[in-house]
């Protein structure tokens, strides 16, 4: 059956994911901006990572079948040199009209640090002003729940409809406030950090399916591609209908993206 990994950063993943997760029923990917693994030499480093998000990924991605889309940004971790920062975000609106742009992601604090919260205004502020959705990064352990309400109230404070922000790497202590704050919430599936497969079924069964969704966040460290179907088995071994299964990989992806006119499922 079908389903969406709406967090996984696919450059840094070989030809045999793509074919193994479209053999486990992958239609839809979302690549968000992220850190490389080091800091980039210069801002024209992200003029060629976006050339790689919005004209070579997607073909990869078709080669199987799986609809690729992206979200742009400097993320966080090279956030802290402001001025750095600033010449990547005025290459940002060059992309925005490519077809397969949903929108400003991810973007967020890493050490929730004054020049993080600098840079994630600016960001926001360029989604606003573009009317785009925003996909979010929230900080590891200590620093995520002070970095997860800083960052909400940085999105209210800047006007932001909160039904067009995806919260991600949401975990038992943070789900709550995101969800009540009218917020969509991500959990990222890692298989020794973040939220295991286990954790998240847990939080679905504490916390319901509405404005929640399940990525795998694959990336070039330890992590695994084929999480969100492993997390579908989980659902199931617990006796979960396939209704729920369909619902937090497939119906909730797509009415959360379907909010811009650019997604489409393929067929
Ligand atoms: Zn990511």
């Amino acid at each position: 059956m079908a389903y969406i990994d709406p967090h996984i950063h696919m450059v840094s993943r070989t030809t045999d994911d793509y074919r193994h997760m479209a053999a486990a029923g992958c239609v839809a990917i979302t690549e968000p901006a992220f850190w490389a693994g080091f800091d980039r030499g210069s801002p024209e480093g992200f003029r060629d990572y976006f050339r790689q998000l919005t004209e070579v990924e997607p073909k990869r991605a078709a080669a199987h079948g799986i609809a690729h889309f992206c979200w742009l940004c400097i993320n966080p971790k090279e956030a802290e040199d402001v001025g750095f920062a600033r010449e990547v975000m005025a290459l940002i609106p060059e992309f925005l009209d490519r077809p397969n742009v949903l929108g400003i992601g991810e973007i967020g604090l890493n050490k929730n640090s004054r020049n993080e919260l600098e840079v994630l205004q600016a960001q926001i502020d360029i989604a606003r002003r573009h009317d785009r959705l925003i996909l979010v990064h929230t900080p590891h352990l200590e620093d995520k729940l002070k970095g997860t309400r800083l960052t909400m109230d940085a999105l209210r404070d800047a006007g932001v409809d909160p039904g067009r922000v995806l919260i991600d790497h949401v975990e038992e202590h943070t789900v709550g406030e995101v969800l009540d704050r009218g917020f969509w919430a991500g959990m990222t599936l890692y298989p020794d950090s973040k939220c295991t497969p286990q954790r998240a079924v847990d939080i679905i069964e504490c916390w319901g399916s509405e404005r929640i969704w399940i990525n795998s966040a694959g990336d070039w460290g330890h992590s695994d591609p084929l999480s969100v179907p492993k997390c579908h088995v989980e659902m199931r071994r617990r006796g979960h209908l396939q209704a729920l299964v369909d619902r937090i990989s497939l119906h909730n992806p797509t009415a959360f993206l379907g909010q811009s006119a650019r997604f489409r499922l393929p067929g």
